[in-house]
């Protein structure tokens, strides 16, 4: 008998940051990955650890093909024969640097699809690659975004944003630390650039914009090994929130995704 609690949702945060990015969504025993970042014997190793079988991998969306989002997919298509569900753009662009197979390839388009138990929808995000997405998913009455590597946060994305209570959002860069710190300035200019990644000012003010739900959890991810620092990430981004009237503990639930440890967000039960 399928209880209501076995189809519960999960989002663990398996790596986070420029070395490498992998997130599985769970819901019951079936789950996806947005990105595969790091190596395949990683993320083998962080799905048998939350008890998980690779067989229930029901496939692996690809945000955009920096190395950092796409470094173990030819070993993970070698190994398993799942579907890569991304942009036609992107896939040219990993097929000019790693050896996949064009079966694997399911292109998205504009809208959503449903994959095993869960609802995906795709959303254009801001950054210099051929077709870069963030995700939505809707799980069971979760509704999962992972919001990684863009310059910033328009309206637009902020409405794929609204009603969001698991959320993976970037926080790459403090911005003070960036303009002192040792980036030449072609790469300053970069990741601050509105096709860059996200500081930990805008990031909040993405969280004070966004229509927020009673209670969410959020993962604070991406965040920048030269340009950043979990205090900072938490100084800034609480004092904001604070600021801007959010409860943080009551109405929030703040995290900060790891390079080399898994960070989850359980569904909360009410
Ligand atoms: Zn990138
Ligand atoms: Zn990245």
């Amino acid at each position: 008998m399928v209880t209501q609690n076995s189809l519960a949702t999960e989002v663990h945060v398996l790596a986070s940051g420029s070395k490498g990015n992998c997130t599985l969504i769970r819901r019951g025993e079936s789950f996806i990955l947005h990105d595969a970042g790091i190596s395949c014997r990683r993320i083998v190793n962080g799905v048998k650890e939350l008890g998980l079988e690779m067989h229930s991998l029901e496939g692996v969306f690809i945000s955009h093909e920096h190395s950092d989002h796409i470094g173990g997919l030819q070993q993970l298509l070698k190994r398993f024969d799942i579907p890569v569900y991304t942009k036609q753009d992107t896939w040219r662009q990993i097929q000019s640097r790693l050896t996949v197979p064009n079966h694997n390839l399911v292109a998205l388009t504009k809208g959503s699809l449903t994959i095993g138990n869960m609802v995906v929808e795709p959303f254009r995000v801001s950054h210099d690659a051929a077709d870069p997405i963030g995700i939505n998913v809707f799980a069971g009455d979760q509704k999962v975004t992972v919001l990684t590597d863009s310059g910033e946060v328009d309206d637009r994305m902020l409405r794929y944003l609204d009603d969001t209570t698991m959320l993976v959002l970037e926080a790459n860069y403090d911005p003070h630390m960036l303009k002192f710190g040792s980036y030449d300035r072609f790469l300053k200019e970069r990741v601050a650039g509105p096709q860059g990644h996200l500081s930990n000012d805008a990031t909040a003010q993405a969280l004070l914009m966004m229509k927020r739900p009673n209670f969410m959890q959020v993962i604070l991810a991406h965040r920048s090994e030269n340009n950043n620092n979990p205090v900072l990430v938490t100084q800034t981004i609480g004092n904001m929130l604070v600021q801007g009237g959010v409860r943080i503990g009551p109405e929030m639930k703040l995290q900060h995704g790891q390079p080399n440890e898994c960070v989850s967000m359980v569904e909360v039960t009410k």
